[in-house]
């Protein structure tokens, strides 16, 4: 029987060495040398590791802007950390090549969270409208303890932290990060549970999430919808969208943002300029911030 120390879970009444994740719905069943869902976590020797634990495929300083965050720092940049794996499958993800691959399928360097903490501090003091750090790209949440070490130090340097996630992991997760977290982009991809699962993903969970890091005192949310055609460009969806996240807070900031064909979706073209301003219309009768991207 093994605890999982942030979850609480206990493993029980498996085989020998075999044990589960409870980092998401997900809860994979893991035997000795099995890779998870993500990509990111296995099992070595009975225990469930962050394999993608300081494996950095991308790093790069980003406008805040371009995470999307509208109305936090303007005008400044974060350095931004990408790794591999993801927990969902989205068929139009358009950072399929880091996402949807695991240790194999990508080229990445270890890097601890001393070095991201240094490097941050020093590209602060080259210009001090370098606010922090932000873990995005892939899921980040699917290597959370490299966000959570990385977050730690960063804040000890007097930096912040931005979190860009689809946030469909368990609400102990989110707990364990969000008190590290300064702004965060949770995605919420649709307000259609059958259409989370066509991605593996799960919206109670998501919706959890969200509610959790409205409440955190110190994190700034946005939230981003990119509407994908003949997934999920109704008016009524986006009237169910918005006003549910105005009955969490009203001052969650909306991005409305245009699809591009990729990766597994190329069957259509992109979403009609028109109609992303239409949708982001409708989500204005229920939140004062509402912004188009993409267009
Ligand atoms: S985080 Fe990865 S290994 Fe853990 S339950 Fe989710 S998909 Fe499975």
């Amino acid at each position: 029987m093994t605890l999982d120390k942030v979850t609480g879970h206990l493993s029980k009444n498996l085989p020998e060495g075999q044990v589960y994740c409870h980092v998401c719905p997900h809860a994979c069943k893991l035997a000795p040398g099995q890779v998870g869902a993500c990509r990111a976590r296995g099992n070595v020797d009975g225990a469930v590791v962050p394999l993608g634990y300081g494996r950095v495929t991308s790093i790069a300083v980003d406008p805040v802007e371009k995470k999307p965050l509208a109305r936090w720092k303007p005008g400044h940049t974060v350095l931004s950390l990408g790794g591999y794996g993801c927990n969902l499958h989205c068929p139009w993800c358009q950072n399929h090549e880091i996402s949807q691959v695991g240790e194999q399928g990508v080229p990445w360097r270890e890097v601890l969270p001393e070095d991201i903490a240094a490097l941050a501090e020093r590209l602060h003091a080259e210009d001090p409208r370098m606010a922090g750090v932000a873990y995005t790209y892939n899921e980040p949440l699917v290597s959370w303890e490299f966000v959570r070490d990385c977050a730690e130090l960063v804040h000890e340097a007097g930096l912040a932290n931005v979190l860009v996630s689809a946030g469909c992991v368990n609400a102990q997760v989110i707990a364990a990060v969000a008190p590290l977290i300064d702004a965060a982009n949770i995605d919420l991809k649709s307000f259609s549970p059958a259409t989370y699962r066509t991605c593996a993903g799960d919206l109670a969970t998501v919706q959890e999430t969200i509610r959790m890091l409205a409440a955190a005192p110190a994190c700034h949310l946005e939230v981003t919808t990119l509407v994908v055609p003949g997934v999920n460009d109704t008016r009524e969806e986006m009237d169910e969208l918005a006003g549910w996240l105005a009955s969490v807070d009203p001052a969650i900031t909306l991005h409305v943002t245009r699809f591009h064909p990729a990766y597994r979706m190329r069957d259509r073209g992109p979403t009609p300029v028109p109609l992303v301003y239409e949708l982001a219309d409708v989500a204005r009768a229920h939140l004062a911030h509402v912004y188009t991207g993409n267009c």
